[in-house]
């Protein structure tokens, strides 16, 4: 089997559950060393980040992860004892995103051996929690990264962004995310004698309602429209003839880049005011949105999968989070690259043996534009 196949193997044995690293960042550390990169381990409480570089100038940043998520039950074959069956690589993190770690861990160190002295600077950062809170991942590492000032200039993720076959789609922007947890005060009593109670459901409710009716905008570019969900709502005693004292509501908003968090909450907090809600918002950011308009980094990705495919690929913005929603900020052109992600998440994750040998080439022949 080749270098790709055992290095993978290697990676996926570890039970590397968010936030465990289980030592993979040591032995893509060690690979890289060997080759001249020079390793910056950046942890941060139980998180382990990794940052590697070689050369210097203009910067391709590789970005990915090497946790994994919980493999839950029901597995025909063991989640860390990868195995292959019918042209497959089983096993947690197949596709998300182990062997696509190793795809651009083996392509940047191929170009640095061959190209010792090449144009720019090729760097690669990889993180123990991407699947879990990520508060000491990517978010604290591009904090350093805005403090220090580091010279980056594109990024290419390698989460698992393909539909049916590695390279058909080019992710070249993410919606933001916003929740929020709210607990509406009112005063308890009997239903007999409301004068003497304030009832936090018939409180919030008109101002629920417009909340969930408005109209955010009608997307952005190709994004869609921003939307927001309840997704709980929660009051009441049980008994029926006891007004709540409070009533708890979350919603979250997938939102385009014609918002950002601070306009949104700005905007919903005096929604609430007019309707003189009683309340205690605790707002969670998960990420701004990022978009990436044409420019080097899309031009580019676009020609190599072209090329590599032999049709153009999609250029979307649909899709959860990924990591990119931090390096963007810092002014990076940014896209996202990596296997079909039809098993993600899933019992019985798995990738194509022909995709996983195609990783470092498709990686490679994304360096060599950008850096030669
Ligand atoms: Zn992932």
């Amino acid at each position: 089997m080749s270098e790709m196949f055992d290095l993978s193997v290697d990676l996926l044995r570890r039970e590397s559950v968010t936030p465990e690293d289980a030592g993979c960042q040591d032995v893509i550390a060690s690979l890289l060393s060997s080759a001249g990169f020079t390793i910056e381990h950046m942890p941060f409480g139980d998180v382990k980040n990794l940052y590697a570089h070689h050369g210097t100038g203009d910067t391709l940043l590789f970005v990915g992860h090497t946790d994994v998520v919980p493999p839950g039950e029901g597995w025909t074959s063991p989640p860390f004892e990868p195995t292959i069956r019918d042209g497959y690589l089983y096993g947690r993190g197949t596709a998300d995103m182990k062997v696509s770690v190793a795809g651009f861990v083996l392509a940047a160190r191929d170009f640095v051996l061959a190209n010792p002295s090449h144009n720019g600077r090729v760097a690669i950062l990889v993180t123990s929690d991407e699947e879990g809170v990520a508060l000491d991942g990517i978010r604290k590492v591009a904090d350093v990264f805005r403090e220090r000032r580091e010279n980056l200039t594109w990024c290419i993720t390698g989460e698992p962004s393909s539909t049916s076959s590695l390279g058909d789609l080019l992710r070249v922007g993410r919606r933001g995310s916003l929740s929020a947890t709210m607990t509406v005060h009112g005063v308890q009593g009997h239903v007999a004698y409301p004068e003497k109670a304030k009832n936090p459901i018939h409180h919030v409710m008109s101002a629920l309602a417009e909340l969930t009716s408005r109209v955010w905008d009608d997307g952005y570019e190709t994004f869609p429209a921003t939307s927001l969900q309840i997704s709980n709502f929660v009051s009441g005693t049980g008994a029926n003839n006891v007004i709540p004292g409070s009533a708890e509501v979350q919603f979250n908003l997938r939102y385009n880049p014609h918002w950002n968090a601070a306009a949104l909450r700005a905007e919903i907090e005096s929604l609430f005011d007019r309707h003189n809600v009683t309340r205690d918002i605790h707002w969670h950011e998960s990420g701004e949105p990022f978009y990436t308009p044409e420019g080097t980094l899309r031009s580019a990705c676009r020609s190599v999968l072209t090329a590599f495919t032999g049709t153009a690929p999609v250029e979307s913005t649909g899709g959860g989070t990924s990591d990119a929603r931090f390096i963007a900020p810092l002014g990076v052109e940014c896209v996202e690259i990596g296997p079909v992600n039809a098993t993600i998440h899933q019992v019985d994750e798995r990738i194509a043996l022909s995709e996983l040998e195609a990783l470092p080439s498709l990686y490679g022949a994304l360096i060599s534009r950008l850096l030669s």
